[in-house]
């Protein structure tokens, strides 16, 4: 029988919480925790949903978790929702010890209640804004998301949005995300607006090779090149005529964002110690462990680094040294890392073991 998640989980060792890390791969709406959750419902009495979430936690497919954003959308769709939703997982991120956090989150729009995607974007911006003057100790900063299932026609609109604050935002929106069901639609389609943004200047996190069979569109995107990769959980599998896929992204050394729970639990890897974490962070990749949805796969950042620690066999000194590095693949300024380094020095305890 399945052990109970209390079991799976491991004792919790503080000094991942403790240690200041950077988040660079969390979806805004799959962040949302129960608690947020909880008040959302209780705002909603006319939807009739219960408590919790309509999925079985330790069995979901990728398609379910897809099918539960939609839930989450409809709880979130006034301004006021999306801005207490941004509030409260900047404040969780910040209890977990995440001292830079790079959001990420699609652009909606709401007829019945009013939400365009302009004033969605501002919702996020302005709760980013409300964090900063509670002198919370993290910097928060925006990736507008393009889903793949709105097609090159909204991701060139969202290009367009994304320009737009980039500019007037004083880089708090710094660079676009590519995610959504990988079923869904062509990678490929995507190339021409993902360009134009990168003319533009903003960077690029694009969600590449999650499952399998998805070589021709993600040697396509490859040659963007995206700024930094989200999951790659197929590239190393990936065969093909030329380079292999994994030779261009070593290359390039374009820094890949690992999400270990979410991989587990929507099963595109088999378990934890086969994460493919470990065979990129043997070959001295730039890895940065992420969470992805901290709040549907009821995770922390800190967890994740334990997780990947246990079971990679990862010292704290090695473990440390993994966040540290984490700070070279912020999309910010150098001026942003190099502050972000001089906190990681001052915060960093006696002699860790090796
Ligand atoms: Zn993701």
């Amino acid at each position: 029988p399945p052990m109970a998640d209390e079991e799976r989980q491991p004792r919790r060792d503080p000094f991942y919480s403790e240690m200041p890390k950077v988040e660079l791969h969390a979806h805004l709406n799959g962040s949302i925790s129960s608690a947020t959750m909880k008040k959302l419902i209780a705002l909603k009495p006319h939807l009739k949903i219960q408590d919790g979430m309509p999925v079985d936690k330790e069995d979901g497919t990728l398609e379910e978790y897809f099918r539960m954003f939609q839930l989450i959308h409809q709880i979130t769709n006034r301004t006021e929702d999306v801005l207490m939703v941004t509030k409260d997982v900047i404040k969780e991120f910040a209890d977990d010890g995440v001292k830079y956090l790079e959001l990420r989150s699609t652009p909606r729009g709401e007829i019945t209640t009013g939400m365009t995607k302009r004033t969605y974007v501002e919702a996020v911006l302005e709760g980013i804004k409300q964090s900063k003057e509670e002198n919370l100790d993290i910097d928060v900063r925006y990736l507008m998301a393009v889903d793949r299932r709105g097609g090159p026609a909204v991701a060139r609109e969202t290009v367009k949005l994304a320009e737009e604050f980039f500019l007037s935002t004083d880089d708090t929106v710094l660079g676009l995300d590519l995610s959504g069901d990988p079923t869904v639609g062509h990678g490929e389609d995507f190339f021409e607006p993902l360009l134009q943004a990168k003319k533009a200047g903003l960077k690029l996190a694009l969600h590449l090779a999650e499952i399998p069979g998805l070589e021709k569109e993600t040697q396509v995107l490859l040659g963007l090149p995206p700024d930094r990769i989200g999951h790659g959980t197929f590239l190393h599998r990936c065969a093909g005529a030329g380079p292999s896929l994994t030779e261009l992204v070593r290359r390039h050394r374009i820094p890949i964002e690992f999400c270990l729970t979410s991989n587990v639990r929507s099963r595109t890897v088999p378990s934890y110690d086969r994460h493919h974490f470990g065979f990129w962070y043997g070959v001295a990749h730039p890895s940065v462990i992420c969470t992805d949805d901290k709040g549907i796969f009821d995770t922390r950042l800190s967890r994740e680094y334990q997780l990947a620690a246990e079971n990679f066999r990862l010292s704290q000194a090695q473990a440390w040294d993994l966040s540290y590095k984490s700070i070279d693949c912020i999309f910010a300024s150098g001026g942003v890392k190099a502050e972000l380094r001089k906190k990681w020095s001052r915060l960093k305890p006696g002699p860790l073991s090796d």
